[in-house]
């Protein structure tokens, strides 16, 4: 990986002993007694967290956890947190109630070699969302060195992301560098042909992803409630589905746009249509031309499928983000389901790179039960997503300046 330092590197520097600060994205999802509901998260950490503990580094876990909004919040305290990682760990965590000053600093001198100790929430200080200068110096106060292991926290430019990275030196965690690498195979340096898969519900929150995307991509499959957006603005009528009128002359620019660029646009040629959005319904299915006034889409049809398929079977990379339908409401979930065990069937053959992530992508994929047999699923929700803009993202910049 290139303009990174690794934890290859930190080990060549760094005496055993030394005390290593890992940004960790310990934003996880509790139930009502504090139990951990998603631990992948945790999960992903564990190769970083476990090379540096058995080099012998004492570890001190950063991390944000909810928005307490610079107020110390009790129930958006870590310590929960710490435990279930000491479970996952099969080592005994540590919790030092700040991540700066005496706490922090007693916590951390008072770790074994190859020791953990997680501290207090980030955002308990205002000076972390304000990448506050000040409050950056202190986080790095009793550290030796400085690791990123967030990527899910990286289109933040706050203290723990960006402004420590001035005061330590600074390396890539094992999780965040699978994830770089990820990323780089899909978008930044592809194999072709390049399919992208952009479903859900609307064009108005992925309008810069579908600008980027339509300038690097050779196919671009739009599924989900966007498409009928686009459908209509084709001069299809799409009946009552879920369609952004105000969209239309966009939806109509970002064809032009894809055309000029050389990336064919793949529209659902049919369409399972039902009365309303709701459960136990038997759909029927239309051509995307003719859906009937009373109706509404609320998945791809079968020939939509077959047709995604064929354009994944050309493909030597996939990028996906959204659902091709309702997915939540069977059997409006099949379209997703199909293509999704599709690519995750080409991937295992060793046929096609895919990667996939954001917002509601994890759940669907899993859901279909392909997540695991993708090359890679990003966890991350907003910073892949930024990425999939193509912005630069202020966590991952630092790593490469420092
Ligand atoms: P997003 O968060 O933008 O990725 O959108 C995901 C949501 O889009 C899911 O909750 C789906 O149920 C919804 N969705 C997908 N296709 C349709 C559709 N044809 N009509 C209404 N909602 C849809």
């Amino acid at each position: 990986m290139t303009g990174f330092k690794t934890l290859d590197d930190l080990a060549a520097k760094t005496p055993a002993g030394a005390i290593v600060l890992v940004r960790a994205d310990l934003n996880v999802p509790l139930d009502e007694t504090g139990a951990v509901r998603d631990a992948t998260r945790l999960e992903r950490l564990l190769p970083s967290l476990k090379q540096l503990s058995q080099a012998g580094y004492r570890i001190g876990i950063l991390s944000h956890f909810g928005r307490p909004k610079g107020q110390v919040v009790a129930d958006m305290s870590l310590a929960p947190v710490a435990k279930a990682l000491g479970v996952l760990l099969g080592q005994e965590v540590a919790f030092a109630a700040n991540c700066i000053g005496e706490p922090a600093a007693s916590a951390l001198a008072a770790l074994p070699e190859g020791g953990i100790c997680v501290l207090e929430n980030t955002r308990f200080h205002a000076g972390e969302e304000a990448d506050d200068a000040e409050f950056s110096k202190a986080l790095a106060a009793s550290a030796d060195a400085y690791v990123n292991d967030a990527f899910s926290a990286a289109h933040r430019a706050h203290a723990s992301t960006h402004g420590i990275t001035q005061h330590l030196p600074t390396y890539c965690g094992a999780a965040m560098q699978a994830e770089l690498e990820a990323l780089e195979a899909a978008l930044g340096a592809p194999q072709r042909p390049l399919v992208a898969v952009v479903g859900g519900a609307k064009i108005s929150t992925k309008l810069d992803l579908l600008g980027n995307l339509s300038a690097k991509v050779d196919v671009l499959v739009i599924g989900g409630g966007m498409a009928n957006t686009f459908l209509a603005a084709q001069g299809h009528d799409v009946g009552k589905s879920l369609c952004e009128n105000a969209m239309l002359d966009t939806a109509r620019e970002i064809m032009a746009q894809a055309e000029a660029q050389g990336c064919r646009i793949l529209l659902p040629s049919d369409a399972a249509v039902a009365p309303e959005f709701a459960a136990g319904q038997t759909p029927t299915i239309v051509s995307s031309e003719s859906v009937p006034s009373d109706q509404m889409i609320l998945d791809a049809g079968p020939d939509a499928v077959t047709e995604i398929c064929s354009a994944f079977d050309s493909a030597a990379t996939l990028i996906w983000n959204g659902p091709l339908g309702a997915f939540e409401i069977e059997p409006f979930d099949t379209a997703t389901n199909k293509t999704a065990q599709h690519a995750a069937k080409l991937t295992q053959a060793g046929g096609l790179t895919s990667v996939a992530g954001g917002g509601d992508t994890v759940a669907a994929l899993n859901h279909a039960g392909a997540g695991p047999n993708f090359t890679y699923v990003s966890t991350a929700g907003g910073a892949f997503l930024e990425w999939l803009e193509g912005k630069p993202l202020p966590g991952v910049t630092a790593l490469k300046s420092n």
